[in-house]
């Protein structure tokens, strides 16, 4: 039992996990150089710890999705080290961009335009990722548009280009066409683009031949121990989620249990309410289904749950029966993130991103 206030449910990170994980994805994709993706709060899990973690392991090159998280980044963690800001560039946002030397990523010819303005009123050239949208009608300037930018001669007097980027669709299923073909129609584009470095490749991409590795792998979920696609090295596990046990009944055959009163007790059972409830970010669509663990036993979830609490069955432990107060594990050596994601008919990346800031977190 940790030393800690009391807490209801905590969320344990370990960032040595994080290290070797940044580790083996840079050996993995060597001589590529592999950036973080830690937008959203480092996928949930803190910026400033998991920052912390890939400085030490030597990566210089990070990616957030909007320019509050490159400033809280910035704050948190200094400079010597890229920032890229992959929403682009919001309106009005240029000046505080430029002047903290953040890289936006150019995705249309108007945010494009609106940079380079911006480098004549400062009068110089201004650093920038430039994304290409190769075929997944995301984010990212049209094939002309790049093209265009390409041959105007004035252009390296404006914009610093950091990088030609393009984000793949389907990284994840290998055996697609459509990466290939992306793959394609970017390197039509860079090669106007002599000298700049290129990044086409998220975590998936990474485990794609090396022609998808280019000079930059933008690594997201890897970090976080999910491996993005089954042939993956092994990736170390990076967070338990641990709730208390709230209280603990015993209830006859027939008795209902929860909102709408849907689970009826087939027989006798043990049953303890849990602090771990949809607004904890433990999906409302487990009700029913999934479980929680102790001791590698699974005790299913029974019920509909709440906002905060569930309700498990805790019957199969038999003499060896928890009590009030003590943790049963909901991520861990008995229940992965992709346990997770794939009982709740959704992605690791929903998982994490949604477990908020309700728990007790500890670092390791
Ligand atoms: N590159 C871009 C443009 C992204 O939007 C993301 C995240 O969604 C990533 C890289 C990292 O993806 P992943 O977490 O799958 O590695």
């Amino acid at each position: 039992e940790s030393p800690a206030p009391p807490h209801s449910s905590r969320l344990i990170i370990d960032c040595d996990a994080i290290a070797a994980n940044y580790l083996r994805l840079v050996e993995h994709v060597a001589p590529a150089k592999c950036g973080a993706v830690i937008k959203a709060n480092a996928y949930g899990l803190g910026v400033a710890e998991v920052a912390a973690a890939l400085l030490h392991s030597g990566c210089r090159s990070f990616f957030v999705a909007r320019l509050g998280e490159a400033e809280q980044l910035r704050r948190i963690a200094g400079s010597g080290f890229d920032i890229t800001i992959l929403n682009g560039l919001d309106p009005g946002s240029e000046a505080a961009c430029a002047d903290a030397g953040f890289i936006p990523a150019l995705n249309s010819a108007s945010q494009l335009a609106a940079w380079r303005a911006h480098a004549r009123s400062a009068a110089r050239p201004l650093p920038a990722a430039l994304q290409i949208d190769t075929g997944m009608s995301r984010l990212g300037l049209s094939h002309d548009a790049a093209l265009e930018a390409a041959n105007d001669p004035v252009l390296a007097k404006e914009v610093d280009l950091k990088l030609l980027m393009t984000h793949l669709a389907c990284g994840d299923e290998p055996a697609r066409g459509v990466n290939s073909e992306q793959l394609r129609r970017f390197e039509a584009i860079a090669a106007h683009f002599p000298g700049v470095p290129k990044s086409i490749s998220n975590s998936a991409g990474a485990f794609l031949p090396s022609t998808f590795h280019r000079e930059l792998v933008r690594a997201g979920v890897a970090l976080f121990g999910v491996a993005p696609v089954p042939e993956a090295m092994s990736l170390q596990p990076v967070v338990r989620l641990e709730a208390r046990i709230l209280q603990i009944r015993n209830i006859e055959a027939g008795t209902r249990v929860g909102y709408g009163l849907e689970h009826i007790a087939p027989a006798s059972q043990w049953l303890a309410t849990i602090a771990m409830g949809y607004a904890d970010g433990w999906p409302r669509s487990l009700s029913g289904k999934g479980a929680a663990w102790h001791k590698g036993v699974r005790l299913p979830i029974v019920g509909r749950i709440s906002m905060d609490s569930l309700t498990i069955d805790i019957s199969a432990l038999g003499e060896d029966r928890l009590t009030e107060g003590d943790f049963v594990e909901l991520l861990g050596p008995a229940q992965s993130l992709a346990d997770v994601a794939r009982d709740a008919n959704t992605i690791t990346y929903e998982i994490l991103t949604g477990l908020g800031l309700r728990h007790a977190r500890f670092v390791i």
